[in-house]
Formats: structure tokens, sequence, C-alpha cells
């Protein structure tokens, strides 16, 4: 299991969803709404982190940074070529956190 925070091949981003207490800070912080909450009915809230949009990632580290449960972990730029952001990615951001942080749906 502690190979978690060990970047998975060509994975911007990962989550050790048994940690995610579900706050929405990542959602929150993330620039280019990569991240969104799915319905979970393993947890408390009802809801987990989700990476719903890797190939958005700008590798900011925003996330990994203010998860407070070590749960999110962002590759280093060794491991991944990041995305630059995108007005579109912007954008989707604006609306996951219009839509209380869950993830849009397809
Ligand atoms: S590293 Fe930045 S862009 Fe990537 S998921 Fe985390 S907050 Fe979003
Ligand atoms: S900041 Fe951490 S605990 Fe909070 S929703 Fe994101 S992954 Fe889960």
């Amino acid at each position: 299991m502690e190979s978690i925070t060990k970047a998975p091949e060509n994975t911007p981003v990962w989550v050790d969803v048994s940690r995610c207490k579900a706050c929405d800070i990542c959602v929150d912080v993330c620039p280019a709404g990569v991240l969104g909450m799915v319905p979970s009915d393993q947890t408390i809230l009802g809801a987990t982190i989700s990476v719903q949009t890797p190939d958005s990632c700008i590798g900011c580290n925003d996330c990994e940074l203010h998860c407070p449960d070590f749960a999110i972990y962002v590759a280093t730029r060794k491991e991944y070529k990041f995305a630059k952001l995108t007005s579109d990615a912007k954008e989707r951001a604006e609306k996951i956190r219009a839509n209380n942080y869950m993830a849009l749906s397809a």
C-alpha cells in the first residue's frame, strides 16, 4: 500500500479514496476542473473524490498541497507531461464549483 505515493505510469493525478473525507477542498482549488466529487456508499458523507478529466491536469500541485488527509497525489514534471491551462478547463472548474463540487455528468 505504501506504493500509492509513487506515480502510476502515465498518470498525472491519482487518489487514495480510502483516505478521502469528501471535504471538497481539492475540487475548489483545482484551476482546471480536473476533479469532482461522485456519490459513494462507502463514505459517511456519501461522496468521494474522483479524477474526472486527467488530461486537463496542469500539474500545479494545489490539490495535493491542500488536501488535509494526504489522499491525492500529483506526478512530478519528470513523470508526466502536463497540459496547459485552457479557457475550457477554467470554465469547467467554475461549473463544477457551481455544481456544489460534484462532478459534471458526461
Ligand atoms: S495538480 Fe493542479 S490541475 Fe492537476 S488536479 Fe491537482 S489542482 Fe488540478
Ligand atoms: S482535499 Fe483530500 S480529503 Fe478533501 S475531497 Fe480532496 S482528496 Fe478528499
